[in-house]
């Protein structure tokens, strides 16, 4: 069972690059460190326990113990911006929105619209840890003429309220809760696949985990469900 103090992914001293536990030297000769505190790392390859990453050093740990609290997400959150880098196709959720109106009598219409179906994009010209909108975000890359932001989040990382309310005709927003990894990798049996291929195939394919904060078309699709709502509800006015 993974914890959040286990660490799949250690921040390589030599190349500054991010690697999966299955990829080093097993015990201190990993020569890798905890990417949120520095920690020197152990990599662990039990035959019972999932294979990970420990803090080596406790007298180092002791002392930055509470800042890796989430080292777990961190870790996964830093090597999903490195895949990202990969410049890899991706499956968005459909992304759908709903409107209501309500009658002189108190009769509700409501109309829901689709803005965007499920589809799979292609990112390019990929830049990690940008600034948008006078916030530091994960991902922003081109999908055409377009731009698409990705901001990860995972218990104690939430969406800031500058992102949740920007709008912009040719920027799409998606968050990706990294959350339910640690379930997957729970249940994943290390010499069936490694961590990094996992989180590859949940970044490119999971579903549920995405969500749109903003898509350039939601306030055109949101116009016509409301002129569709107005209708039904001049057309109920007419009959009653
Ligand atoms: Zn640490």
């Amino acid at each position: 069972m993974i914890n959040f103090q286990h660490i799949p992914f250690g921040l390589r001293e030599s190349d500054g690059e991010l690697v999966d536990v299955a990829d080093v030297q097993r015990g201190m000769g990993c020569n890798c460190i905890c990417p949120s505190c520095k920690t020197p790392l152990i990599a662990r390859h039990g035959d019972v326990n999932q294979w990970h990453f420990a803090h080596a050093s406790r007298s180092v740990y002791s002392k930055t113990k509470k800042d890796c609290d989430f080292s777990f997400y961190v870790s996964v959150r830093l090597m999903a911006r490195q895949i990202f880098q990969e410049e890899m196709t991706i499956q968005l959720p459909q992304y759908k929105g709903i409107v209501s109106d309500y009658s002189s009598s108190g009769f509700c219409f409501a109309e829901e619209f689709i803005v965007s179906d499920k589809q799979s994009i292609q990112l390019s010209d990929v830049k990690i840890e940008a600034s948008f909108n006078g916030i530091s975000v994960d991902v922003v890359g081109n999908v055409g003429a377009f731009k698409f932001v990705i901001y990860l989040t995972h218990p104690n990382r939430h969406v800031p309220s500058e992102l949740s309310c920007f709008k912009h005709p040719k920027y799409g927003v998606l968050k990706l809760s990294l959350e339910s990894l640690i379930t997957l990798y729970s249940e994943n049996n290390h010499s069936k696949s490694s961590y990094k291929k996992l989180l590859k195939d949940f970044l490119a394919n999971d579903l549920p985990s995405k969500e749109w904060l903003f898509h350039p078309r939601y306030e055109q699709s949101e116009n016509h469900a409301k002129e569709v709502n107005r209708k039904k509800n001049t057309i109920f006015r007419v009959k009653t």
